[in-house]
């Protein structure tokens, strides 16, 4: 017998209390959720998801993905019936060191923007800024940007201390120190996830061989945008000799003054660029204002030479020419008949394991809850490339719904919000 008689009010009160917590335990499963987003098609290449699912949401972190999670368990749903769920996209390469120094370009200078007024509205959660602070000014673009920004902002840090503030300091070899860069980067890590190289003219290498120097110190990778050396460096040392397994190689697809493309003069990817993927280098868009041709875009996507990694290379000028923002060159690259799972790897997973965040670009759950929802509009649509030239095009992606560690940071057409009605 469990209780004696006169225990029984003492039982009765474990009993009652029993019931009591068992009703506060159902009631806070039923509310375990901040959000649910529900039946939307979900695509998480890392964990293999591909197909209709709900996505729980708690406390900013993924709680959980699988089929019918019960919608009383969420304080708000959001129905994604027909639309693409993914991870929050990483863009790998823009300009958001956005300044008041006319003179300063790209290094808090005018020719970057602020990276929030164009993240979100395309399902970016994180950005890497590629180069455009240096060792010098990367505490005033922590201040100024990263600090300020509601986006996730990480950085590849210029070898050169300046950063890109134009010419002649991106030019001035005295200023390109593999130490003190490596040390900035150690000083800052998962912020800082890499070295960055860019704009530099002269015949030397150095520019690549310190940067590399410090990505060995500081054990990140290097981002190369080459070009415009005169005379023109040699692609197949620069790929086979100079950079490392990890490297990254953006604006795959240009064709520009003092650099041999990709593809030779009869569309066939060059034999070692293959071989340059092989040893592990990474290819990145960059779309740019000047870094993406059809020239070399179809012919290379032809011969099945697709991205390792998509990103925009956003700045002033990109933005309104034929790059507009990361879904439009997303969407390119689904018309040259890249593969939905595909494109979605190489703007979520791909680029968090490029830059050794591998906390990011998933929907693992206890991951943080970055998730962009995307509507495929299919038509008569069309696209335009750095040369301005215009190719149809029947797919574009747009960004319904973005969320930022658990929190809706953009909202195109409410399906978050609650209604409005007249009292
Ligand atoms: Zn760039």
């Amino acid at each position: 017998m469990l209780f004696s008689v006169t225990d029984v009010p003492l039982g009765r009160l474990i009993l009652f209390g029993a019931a009591s917590a068992f009703a506060l335990f159902t009631t806070l499963l039923a509310q375990d959720l901040d959000l649910l987003v529900k039946a939307g098609h979900v695509i998480d290449p890392k964990n293999g998801v591909n197909g209709v699912m709900d996505v729980g949401i708690a406390g900013g972190k993924i709680a959980r993905v699988a089929t019918d999670i019960p919608i009383n368990t969420a304080k708000r749903i959001v129905t994604a019936k027909g639309l693409y769920v993914v991870p929050g996209l990483i863009d790998m390469h823009v300009h958001v060191f956005y300044g008041t120094d006319p003179d300063a370009a790209y290094s808090n200078g005018p020719n970057a923007v602020l990276p929030d007024g164009f993240t979100f509205r395309s399902g970016v959660t994180t950005v890497v800024d590629t180069g455009s602070p240096g060792w010098r000014n990367f505490p005033q673009f922590k201040r100024q940007v990263i600090d300020a920004s509601r986006t996730r902002v990480l950085a590849l840090l210029n070898i050169v201390g300046h950063g890109m503030c134009g010419d002649p300091y991106e030019q001035d070899l005295a200023d390109m120190d593999a130490k003190l860069t490596a040390s900035r980067v150690k000083e800052n890590p998962g912020v800082l996830v890499g070295v960055k190289v860019a704009h530099y003219s002269g015949p030397e290498w150095d520019p690549v061989d310190r940067a590399v120097e410090a990505g060995k110190i500081a054990q990140v990778p290097v981002m190369i945008d080459f070009g415009g050396h005169e005379p023109p460096l040699s692609l197949e040392s620069l790929l086979l000799e100079h950079l490392r397994p990890g490297d990254i190689f953006t604006h795959m697809y240009a064709a520009v003054r003092g650099r041999i493309p990709i593809t030779d003069e009869e569309g066939r990817v060059r034999p070692y660029v293959r071989k340059a993927r092989e040893r592990g280098i990474i290819f990145d868009v960059g779309h740019g204002g000047g870094s993406f041709f059809w020239a070399q875009a179809v012919p290379a996507m032809k011969e099945g030479f697709l991205p390792d990694t998509i990103s925009t290379d956003l700045h002033r000028t990109s933005m309104n020419a034929g790059m507009k923002d990361m879904l439009n060159v997303i969407s390119k690259l689904l018309n040259l008949g890249m593969a939905m799972d595909q494109a979605i790897a190489a703007s979520t997973w791909r680029p968090a394991q490029c830059i050794r965040r591998l906390d990011l670009g998933h929907l693992s759950p206890g991951s943080p809850a970055d998730v962009a929802v995307l509507r495929l509009r299919e038509g008569e649509l069309g696209f335009i490339d750095a040369s301005g030239k215009y190719l149809p095009g029947r797919l574009k992606l747009e960004c319904e719904l973005t969320i930022r560690d658990g929190a809706v940071v953009w909202d195109l057409n409410g399906i978050a919000a609650d209604q409005w009605q007249q009292n």
